[in-house]
């Protein structure tokens, strides 16, 4: 899966960058010495990278955990995103990812302790009766290279330790191996992102069926772990309403109500340049030719479809889990 492994100077011999290289021994080796070089460079060919990305480790310096944009949580009262790794699995055709970074390939930050410690620097910063959530799967997936990254692995028992801590895992992976094997607790949520299956077999290359995720979405949920549901991003489509019942209908077949932490919906919305940049990289893609238009320095839906999706996916969800689960997120509202 991975051919070309760029090392940065500073974690050569870090004890994760070792376990990383031992499962690739196959790859070629570059050493690199800070991951920007590799990385920022404008000019890349992001579809190609796309195809065959390297992995870089890499160090990261600051910034290790940042307030998450307004309007985006999930009931805790502060609410920080914290990055372990840069890039994706996946090729969602709608991801923010792909209009973002020059760059195709994963950069992964191996000082996974220096995470750690902001962490509890910002919880030492927050009041003792604050509920404080950290997501982590904002630049990336959260689970789906786990067999590579060990994230969840070290993340778990340190979360552990910090009830007051809630962790959002957010994934459209079916990798939930690690989190089967721990005996589960009260502060983390794997909250897996769907769109109807006939828009994710369009839009979300590489991503697992939307019935297998609904699968590992109930073996967590039957294990004794919260899940969290997340209607991210809305797709607008002829005949949304069917699909979205169908789609609510059939996790809520195999997923029991009690499990599910919370629900949120999420509007398609792009910063006008980040918007360009993905249409010149995709200039054929149905999606992006929708009835999306630019407003305010945004590109959405036109107000009248997004309160229209937004008031059917509220109605389904309802169905089934009380308001006080449901969150609606609106990055750069
Ligand atoms: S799974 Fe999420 S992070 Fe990965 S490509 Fe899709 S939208 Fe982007």
């Amino acid at each position: 899966m991975i051919e070309t492994i760029y090392i940065e100077e500073a974690v050569r011999s870090h004890p994760r960058t070792s376990e990383i290289l031992a499962r690739f021994p196959g790859a070629r080796r570059i050493r690199c010495h800070r991951y920007g070089e590799v990385f920022n460079p404008r000019g890349q060919d992001f579809r190609i990278q796309k195809r065959r990305p390297a992995l870089i480790l890499a160090e990261k310096f600051k910034n290790f955990v940042l307030p998450a944009p307004e309007g985006f949580g999930i009931g805790g009262s502060e609410n920080f995103y914290f990055s372990h790794m840069l890039n994706c699995l996946y090729d969602c055709r709608y991801c923010f990812l792909q209009g973002m970074y020059q760059s195709a390939h994963y950069v992964m930050f191996v000082n996974h302790e220096s995470f750690m410690d902001a962490i509890d620097k910002r919880l030492e910063e927050t009041k003792e009766s604050q509920a404080v959530t950290f997501f982590s799967g904002y630049d990336c997936d959260s689970l789906a290279l786990e067999s590579v990254t060990g994230f969840v692995k070290a993340f778990l028992p340190f979360f552990r330790e910090r009830p007051r801590a809630l962790l959002e895992l957010r994934t459209k992976s079916v990798r939930v191996q690690e989190l089967l094997k721990t005996e589960p607790f009260e502060n983390c949520v794997t909250a897996f992102s769907f769109t109807p299956a006939e828009i994710s077999e369009k839009t979300e290359h590489g991503v697992p069926p939307v019935a297998s995720r609904i699968e590992a979405m109930a073996k967590l949920a039957e294990a004794g772990w919260k899940v969290g549901l997340r209607l991210d991003p809305l797709i607008y489509h002829k005949g949304f309403e069917n699909s979205y019942s169908k789609l609510v209908r059939d996790i809520f077949n195999a997923v029991p109500p009690e499990a599910v932490h919370s629900t949120s919906l999420g509007p398609m919305r792009f910063p006008k340049a980040m918007y360009d940049r993905i249409v010149r990289l995709y200039p054929d893609d149905r999606l992006l030719a929708g009835p999306l238009s630019p407003s305010n320095g945004m590109v959405t839906y036109r107000r009248h479809v997004e309160e229209e999706m937004t008031e059917v996916c509220r109605a389904l969800l309802g169905e089934y889990v009380p308001e006080e689960k449901f969150f609606h997120c609106t990055p750069w509202a």
